[in-house]
Formats: structure tokens, C-alpha cells, sequence
């Protein structure tokens, strides 16, 4: 590595470089490229909170709309003590791809403050949530930007964010959030769509690469909503999860891992450290170069890059998380002929199902489970159908395919709405 090199990668200039890489083999205007390039509207807060000592602390919190070309714009907000303004224009940047991807018709955002909510008890995170969600309430609403959980985030967050946008306005106003608990507007199905996605994408890709998923092994990094959930599926449909990791530790039974008690564990807010099971430990880093069949990046991104894709045993990789791959790390994979599905594609059945609850809090009318699971594998498999054939068409692998069929759609929303005035 030359000292000059990064030990993270800029996530921000990761999503940039893979945007012109893509848009040089499309013929897109200069203009919109360099328009796409950049977020269209980003605010920076940095607020008070009462802490239970009564001291006041200060934090610091984004919320970035990429683009809005195709609708409102929808994205999940992070709470992460590494959570960055490039990290969130980066990630606003991916919404805009995934939610073009699956053809929802959304444009993309993020937000996120930089906190660790599990260092701050629940009345603190309440206060920090109601505040933040107050700073953030002029780029919000169910027409405009629609947030979503995401790392750090759940339901119970969304339900503060709701009831804070709506005290602001007299009324309740179920829509300004997806992920939320069912009691106040949430959807069947919502906290495990991510996973969901993640397991119909991997059945897929076993389909397509003639693997069988019975007996097939899998390294799941990351076990928190996405992780969990996706090792329990997979786990359920045959496949020997034999390694899990979460942000402090990792365990590894080649025989496979007990994932059930390990899934209630983690569902029961433990950590994986705390679980009683004599399962061998393995680090972040070791899990990604387990000898597997199936590795799925759950956690952050830039996890696999220049420094350890070489050393990846895997002969798929399903990107659960997003950004999880740098170029530098793609790069090397597609060298090794490591099949790949990106994450913009892989993980869109939380974005997915969160459509399906917008839409179902607009109409004031709820659907079943079963109707939300089979719309969700249908439209995220016609997704994939769809990015195979450009892959096949033009010869590129999934993740330039995805890129070209998000792209198309975006640069063909703008072209027919114009450039105002
Ligand atoms: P989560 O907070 O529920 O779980 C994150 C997991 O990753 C936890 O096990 C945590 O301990 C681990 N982790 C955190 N920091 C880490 C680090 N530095 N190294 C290794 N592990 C670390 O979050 P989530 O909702 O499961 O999100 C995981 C990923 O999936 C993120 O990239 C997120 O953007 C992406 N994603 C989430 C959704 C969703 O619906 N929640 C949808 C699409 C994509």
C-alpha cells in the first residue's frame, strides 16, 4: 500500500468514481453527469440535547436529497458515532440508483447523526431523536423526502420522527416515515423486507450460477436487522450459516452456527460476545476471507477493498450493505471472476417495502403479509431478471448492468422534465 493511500476509502468519491465510470459508457450529457455527481440539497444541523445528568451536549446531524427526478426522495437515517457528511452524500447518491433499479418511483436521500445510540439511554435518544427530527422537519414530509431506519435506527425511532412532524402540524401524519411500528401505520413485513430481499437475490443468483443453496455455506458480516434476519432466512431455506459477526465480535462453526438461538439473542438486544454458545471467535476482517460459498457484507461499507479482495475465498458475494465493495476492491474481484450482486440491487427489499407502506399509509388501507412478501419477490426478481439481461447484453457485470439500467431511468426523468427554468 503507498502512503499515500487511505486505510478508508472516501466513500463519497467511491460513488462518484463509480457514476463516471458507468456514465463514460452511456451517452449522457456532460452537463447531467457532472448534475448527478452531486447531491441537489444537503443541510448540516448541530444541536443541543439535555442529557440525564442535566448537562447539554451538542450534536451533529445531516440530512442530504440526492436527486428528485423520479419522485419524492426516500432514504434511511444512521445513527453512527462514523458517520460522516461524505458518507451520507454517498449513501443519499445510492438511494437515487436502488430506487431506480427496482423502478419505484422515488428519488434518493440519507441522513444521519453522528452518535453511538447505544451509549445514551432511552429518554436521551428520545430527546436526540425529537430534536434532530425538529432540525431536519423543513427538508421532510410524505410528498417531499420520506426517511426510513437504517443503521442504528429502528421503528421506535421512526414512531419518535412521526410524532414529532406531526405535533409540528396538528395532525397525524403517518407517511413522513417508513419502517414504523404497525400500531401508527407500519406494514406488514417492513422489518424483515432487507433480509427478505437478501434471501430471494441469493436464491436467485444460486439459480443462475447452478449452486444449490441446500448445504451451501455463508459468512454473514454484520448481525443487526439486515444480518440477522438474512442468516435466519437463509438458514431456514437450507443454507449452513457458518459465520456471523457484529460490530465487536465474530463467531465461526465450520459444522454450521446455531442462527436460531443466535437470532433470538441478538432480537433480545444481546451482542454476540454475550451469547453463551462455545462457537470459534473470528474477527471482522477474517470473516470476509472465510473459505465459503456465499459471503454477504452486512454491516458498513468499504469492508471489502484493494487490501483484502485478493484474499476473499468466496465464489459470490451478495452486498446486504451498502457500499460494502470499494472500486479498488471490485476491481479485484472482477479479476477473480468473483460473481457479484451489488447492493443497490441486493438490498433494495427494505426501500422496496417501505414503498409499499407509503403507499399504504396514503390510502389508509392495509394488506396482508403474504401480499406484501410475494409483490416484494416479484418485483425485486423482475429487477434482477432485468439487470442480468443488460449484464448479458452488453457484456458488463451486475453491478455496471444495475448501474446502466438506474441510469438510463434517471437521465430519461430528467430529459423529459427539463432543466427549469
Ligand atoms: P443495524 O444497526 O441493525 O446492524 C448493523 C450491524 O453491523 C450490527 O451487527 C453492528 O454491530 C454491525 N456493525 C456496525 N458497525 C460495524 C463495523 N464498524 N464493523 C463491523 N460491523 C459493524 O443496521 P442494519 O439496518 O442491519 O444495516 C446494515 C447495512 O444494511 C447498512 O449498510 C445499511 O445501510 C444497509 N441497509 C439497511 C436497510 C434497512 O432496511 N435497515 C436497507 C438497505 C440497506
Amino acid at each position: 500500500m503507498s502512503e499515500t493511500t487511505p486505510l478508508v476509502e472516501n466513500a463519497f468519491e467511491s460513488a462518484q468514481t463509480q457514476l463516471r465510470q458507468v456514465a463514460a459508457t452511456l451517452e449522457i450529457d456532460p452537463g447531467v453527469i457532472e448534475l448527478l455527481s452531486y447531491p441537489k440539497r444537503e443541510l448540516t444541523v448541530h444541536f443541543p440535547v439535555r442529557m440525564d445528568d442535566g448537562s447539554i451536549r451538542i450534536f451533529t446531524g445531516y440530512r442530504v436529497h440526492h436527486n428528485d427526478a423520479r419522485g419524492p426522495v426516500k432514504g434511511g437515517i444512521r445513527y453512527s458515532t462514523m458517520v460522516t457528511q461524505d458518507e451520507v452524500r454517498a449513501l443519499s447518491m445510492w438511494m437515487t440508483w436502488k430506487c431506480a433499479v427496482v423502478n419505484l418511483p422515488y428519488g434518493g436521500a440519507k441522513g444521519g447523526v453522528v452518535v453511538d445510540p447505544r451509549a445514551l439511554s432511552e429518554r436521551e435518544l428520545e430527546r436526540l431523536t425529537r430534536r434532530y427530527a425538529s432540525e431536519i422537519d423543513i427538508m421532510i414530509g410524505p410528498a417531499v423526502d420520506i426517511p426510513a431506519p437504517d443503521l442504528g435506527t429502528d421503528g421506535r425511532i421512526m414512531a419518535w420522527i412521526m410524532d414529532t412532524y406531526s405535533m409540528h402540524r396538528d395532525y397525524s401524519v403517518p407517511g413522513v416515515v417508513t419502517g414504523k411500528p404497525i400500531e401508527i401505520g407500519g406494514s406488514l413485513g417492513r422489518v424483515e423486507a432487507t433480509g427478505r430481499g437478501v434471501t430471494y437475490v441469493t436464491l436467485e443468483a444460486c439459480r443462475r450460477r447452478g449452486v444449490s443453496l441446500q448445504g451451501a455455506t455463508v459468512a454473514v458480516q454484520g448481525f443487526g436487522n439486515v444480518g440477522s434476519v438474512t442468516a435466519r432466512l437463509l438458514h431456514e431455506a437450507g443454507a449452513k450459516v457458518v459465520a456471523v459477526s457484529d460490530r465487536y465480535s465474530g463467531v465461526y462453526s465450520p459444522a454450521g452456527l446455531d442462527v436460531k438461538s443466535l437470532y433470538e439473542h441478538r432480537a433480545a438486544g444481546g451482542l454476540l460476545a454475550e451469547h453463551p454458545l462455545k462457537h470459534e471467535d473470528v474477527t471482522n476482517d477474517e470473516l470476509l476471507e472465510l473459505p465459503v460459498d456465499i459471503l454477504i457484507p452486512a454491516a458498513i461499507e468499504g469492508q471489502i477493498t484493494e487490501r483484502n479482495a485478493g484474499r476473499v475465498q468466496a465464489g459470490m458475494i451478495i452486498e446486504a450493505a451498502n457500499g460494502p465493495t470499494t472500486p479498488g476492491g471490485d476491481a479485484i474481484l472482477a479479476q477473480r471472476d468473483i460473481y457479484v450482486v451489488p447492493d443497490i440491487l441486493a438490498n433494495a427489499g427494505g426501500v422496496i417495502v417501505s414503498y409499499f407502506e407509503w403507499v399504504q399509509d396514503l390510502q389508509s388501507f392495509f394488506w396482508e403479509e403474504t401480499e406484501v412478501n410475494q409483490r416484494l419477490q416479484r418485483i425485486i426478481t423482475n429487477a434482477y431478471n432485468e439487470v442480468a439481461a443488460v449484464a448479458q447484453e452488453r457484456n458488463l457485470r451486475l453491478r455496471d448492468a444495475a448501474m446502466v439500467v438506474a441510469l438510463r431511468r434517471v437521465v430519461e426523468a430528467i430529459r423529459i422534465r427539463g432543466i427549469y427554468p
